[in-house]
């Protein structure tokens, strides 16, 4: 006999349940909306693609590629990895299909699962899911990073996410970045024995990246370091100093954080991230920025791009304990049959209602009144439809409302007209 045994979610991972479900569809669905009315579609992309292609494009030794992807060996011994992230696959997707013959600038979205062999905590999971978009082309005119962000805020309100906070950056570029870099570098070196260990290997491999450090005892220090505001060349001030206008046009607050970095080096100019309260460490709910070399660095035609990835996880943790989720429209109606002499006709209303799109519940077994009632009331229904035999011979229905036993007497075109209007009147 084999052993009995029961099975949980691989850690890290976690089932998405109702009621929690429709938050999330519903938060999907209000991205597709916003994301469509700024004119960008949808890519669908795979989940799992090259291990190179997040080697070169994430960096091999940052830690998403270093230390946190699942890779593993296909059966013709090539490296496979699931994705950590999706912008990869949307530069090797544009690429492919040769999309810069495409007019105008190309704008997708994507929604999905990405993984993480993370330490698992609140708002951190090893499947975790974002919302993501692109926008590749040959411009790179601040109006397209000012778009972009008015896009994030819109939704962000709609959501009902009301404390957020935009911050924004901008690094450089290939020819300023670098003499800022070895500015920092210099400074660093003279304070290297008061920083910790990762911020010390940093000074050599990738300097930027210790402004990213949360360590409490190198904050005062790395207030002191010199800022790359005053190292941006010509061109990338007046960039920055442009979206910074746009923002204000569009009527976008934001704050300046020079601290916001990108560690690689095709990331130019523009970077943000969205902040929520309420999530404790875990509180970035969307990073972005303008990545300009990378469709070049997978082989591509020199192309502009910008995008950003928001955490749906974190972004409906936020929204739940912001009080702010919107109330799902439930189970519409259910029909209270009790004999069968009356089922056919319940089949028949359960199955027109559906049609009205309104939620229908049609118990499988005959059921005593009083238990019908009590399993709708237990289900959340808004209304019981009760089908006695006396509805079926005279053609009218009996609707009772559950919340306050209101109860009426319907033909069934006076039913439907009731209850479509009564939908549409509620927004379920
Ligand atoms: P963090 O600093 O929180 O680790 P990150 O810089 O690694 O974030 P990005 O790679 O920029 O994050 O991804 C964008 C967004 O995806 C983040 O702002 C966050 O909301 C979400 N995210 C990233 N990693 C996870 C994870 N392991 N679990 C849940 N959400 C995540
Ligand atoms: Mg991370």
């Amino acid at each position: 006999m084999t052993e009995k045994r029961q099975f949980r979610a691989i850690k890290g991972t976690r089932d998405i349940l109702p009621p929690d479900s429709s938050l999330w569809n519903w938060f999907e669905r209000a991205a597709r909306e916003v994301f469509e009315s700024y004119n960008f579609r949808e890519i669908r992309l795979p989940i799992f693609e090259e291990t190179d292609l997040f080697a070169r494009s994430i960096g091999a030794d940052t830690d998403v590629v270093g230390k946190e992807m699942y890779t593993f060996e296909d059966r013709d011994e090539s490296s496979i990895s699931l994705r950590p992230e999706a912008t990869a696959s949307v530069v090797r997707a544009y690429i492919e299909h040769g999309m810069h013959t495409l007019p105008g600038n190309v704008k997708l979205y994507y929604i999905g699962p990405m993984f993480r062999r993370e330490r698992p905590q609140k708002g951190r999971y090893r499947q975790f899911y974002q919302i993501g978009a692109e926008v590749l082309g040959q411009s790179d005119a601040p109006a397209i990073d000012a778009e972009v962000l008015e896009m994030l805020v819109v939704l962000f309100k709609r959501a009902g996410l009301a404390l957020i906070t935009l911050s924004v950056n901008s690094i450089g570029c290939k020819q300023c970045r670098p003499k800022y870099v070895e500015v920092l570098r210099q400074e660093l070196l003279k304070v290297k024995d008061k920083l910790g260990a990762d911020s010390q290997r940093r000074i050599e491999t990738n300097p930027l990246r210790v402004l990213d450090s949360k360590l409490p005892e190198e904050q005062p220090i790395i207030e002191t370091l010199p800022r790359i505001s005053d190292h941006l060349c010509a061109a990338c001030r007046q960039h920055f100093s442009e979206l910074k206008d746009e923002l204000n046009l569009r009527g976008i607050a934001y704050e300046e954080n020079w601290r916001l970095v990108r560690g690689l080096d095709y990331y130019t100019r523009t970077t943000f991230e969205v902040t929520a309260e309420g999530l404790g460490s875990q509180n970035a709910v969307c990073g972005g920025g303008r990545y300009d070399g990378l469709v070049e660095l997978l082989g591509g035609h020199p192309t502009k791009g910008i995008g950003f990835a928001i955490g749906s996880d974190r972004a409906i943790l936020s929204i739940q304990e912001g009080g702010q989720a919107p109330k799902m429209p439930g189970l519409g109606v259910f029909v209270a049959w009790m004999s069968a002499a009356t089922y056919p006709a319940a089949v028949r209303i359960a199955r027109k209602l559906r049609e009205c799109g309104i939620a229908v519940e049609l118990p499988p077994e005959a059921m005593k009144f009083k238990k019908s009632l009590g399993l709708a009331d237990k289900l959340g229904a808004r209304y019981a439809l009760i089908i006695g035999e006396d509805e079926v011979t005279s053609g009218t229905y009996t609707l009772k409302r559950l919340a306050d036993a209101e109860q009426k007497k319907l033909n069934e075109n006076d039913l439907l007209e009731y209850l479509e209007s009564e939908r549409r009147g509620s927004g379920a």
